[in-house]
């Protein structure tokens, strides 16, 4: 059995259906069960004003429950918006407020709480996902049913998994990256391995968990896959069916995709890049030997099949019927982002900077904005900023981050006005002068969004067109005595 991306129905094949469909942190569920669920989910979530073109928000973590809430939402023809819990209750909230969804499904608890819901303007959206927005609150990326259908037969027409790949999906729902295993999966009739952070903090039970899975695809951002170099047991001998990674997200170091050569020999490497507000990613490539011999930094490759790419003024712009409807209610950034392309297709200006060969081998130079990616996580330094001036006694606030010296963020560092702080030079906030600042920040925003460390400040420099200067902040921070 698989779930068909055009019709968005289960449909027979050759797969047995009681082959192992979703593996979650909590249950696993086979194929006939995971459509006797999604069928039953649907009915309730109709009882509570969920219909076609109405949304409804789903939050939780890795449950089956929740694999189970997406399918049946794609059943009805109900937008989904998936929500993990790393988003504090008040991001739920809002994010809710902004998209009218009928009702927020716990996965954990398995129950619906009604919600004010109302029919969207855009007809036959798969999801809504919302990502970092630059005026402090999320913004709400809309994903027609068009685009996954398109994502599903990328992956499965070109990307050689298999015929009933078996993914390791670790990806919190809520970033786009997931959607590559939920698509793929149900596409193809394979499975998917859900993991919990939990689960992944005891290394060990951990690739035990995914060896007995047989997991044949990788797929994370290559942050994440790093840090499982230090785990011996992240090898073939531990894990002999793994054939793919699949990363996207953030840039592929060569370094690190040396050193899983090294590791996985038999393994294919694809480097993948794209926006959430292309349904995933637009480019590839597999990264062998002769790319890393050619290339440091490594391309992000090729257009994918039924897309076009450009470089315009430096900037890449994305091409196809897997490019977003818009954002949602957003008509300005629409308006700046979003354009109809020669052929009638929709366009959408990334904000990336690239540079194309000859042969349209697409190279990815960094951002023209203050959007970051700090763990894979997608984040806009104008949200942070936001948030920083709702604490009590700002007056100004900005935040910047720390990179290594080949250019990845590692840390972001607060600095606040009105809080007292050095006449001339900046001080690291005494403990006492804004106690629970963390905490509060945490309130509303992601842990991953959360400064590490907060600075007080006199002022904060401007740049000439009377921006925050973040290089500046930085070189501050570095000043600071020890
Ligand atoms: P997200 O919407 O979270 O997937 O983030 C999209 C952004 O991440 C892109 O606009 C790029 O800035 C960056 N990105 C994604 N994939 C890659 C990649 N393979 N190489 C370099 N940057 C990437």
């Amino acid at each position: 059995m698989r779930f068909d991306l055009k019709s968005f129905q289960f449909v027979d094949n050759e797969r047995d259906p009681d082959a192992l469909a979703v593996a979650a942190a909590d249950r696993s569920l086979t194929w006939a069960q995971l459509r006797a669920e999604a069928g039953a989910w649907a009915d309730a979530a109709r009882r509570q004003g969920v219909a076609p073109d109405v949304p409804v928000a789903i939050y939780g973590h890795k449950e089956a429950s929740f694999f189970v809430a997406m399918v049946g939402a794609l059943l009805i023809g109900a937008p989904f918006v998936p929500v993990d819990t790393i988003y504090p209750p008040e991001r739920l909230r809002r994010i809710v407020e902004i998209v009218r969804a009928a009702a927020i499904y716990d996965a954990a608890a398995g129950s619906f709480t009604p919600a004010e819901g109302a029919m969207l303007d855009e007809r036959g959206l798969a999801y809504v996902m919302f990502t970092s927005g630059s005026t402090g609150d999320p913004k709400g990326v809309q994903i027609g049913r068009e685009s996954v259908g398109l994502l599903g037969d990328w992956m499965l027409g070109s990307f050689r998994l298999g015929d009933a790949p078996v993914f390791m999906n670790q990806a919190p729902f809520s970033f786009d990256l997931s959607m590559y295993e939920v698509f793929a999966t149900l596409g193809s009739g394979g499975s998917c391995v859900l993991n919990a952070r939990e689960q992944i903090a005891a290394p060990g039970p951990w690739m035990a968990r995914l060896a007995e899975h047989g997991i044949t695809v990788w797929v994370s951002t290559p942050s994440f896959a790093h840090q499982q170099l230090a785990n011996r047991d992240f090898s073939p001998a531990t894990l002999p069916s793994l054939r793919t990674f699949l990363f996207c997200g953030e840039p592929l170091p060569a370094a690190l995709a040396r050193k899983l050569r090294q590791r996985f020999p038999d393994a294919v490497i694809l480097n993948t890049y794209g926006p959430t507000e292309a349904t995933v990613a637009t480019t590839w490539i597999e990264v062998t030997d002769a790319v890393l011999a050619a290339h440091d930094p490594l391309p992000v490759g090729h257009a994918k099949p039924d897309s076009v790419l450009l470089v315009d003024e430096g900037e890449i712009c994305i091409v196809g019927d897997h490019v977003m409807r818009g954002y949602l209610n957003r008509a300005d950034l629409n308006q700046a982002k979003l354009y109809t392309y020669a052929d009638g297709r929709r366009a959408f200006r990334t904000g990336d900077l690239g540079q194309m060969e000859e042969g349209g081998l697409l190279f990815c130079r960094g951002r023209m904005d203050d959007q970051i990616k700090l763990n894979g996580y997608r984040i806009e330094l104008a949200e942070i900023d936001e948030a920083l001036h709702g604490l009590p006694g700002v007056e100004g606030s900005a935040c910047a981050v720390l990179r290594r010296p080949d250019g990845t963020a590692v840390r972001l560092i607060g600095f606040v006005t009105g809080l007292g702080g050095a006449a001339e030079d900046a001080s690291l906030l005494a403990a006492d002068a804004l106690s629970g600042w963390k905490e509060r920040l945490a309130e509303r925003l992601p842990p991953y969004m959360v400064p590490s460390e907060l600075v007080a400040c006199q002022a904060l420099p401007m740049s000439n067109n009377h921006k925050i200067d973040r290089k500046k902040l930085i070189e501050i921070y570095s000043a600071i005595p020890v």
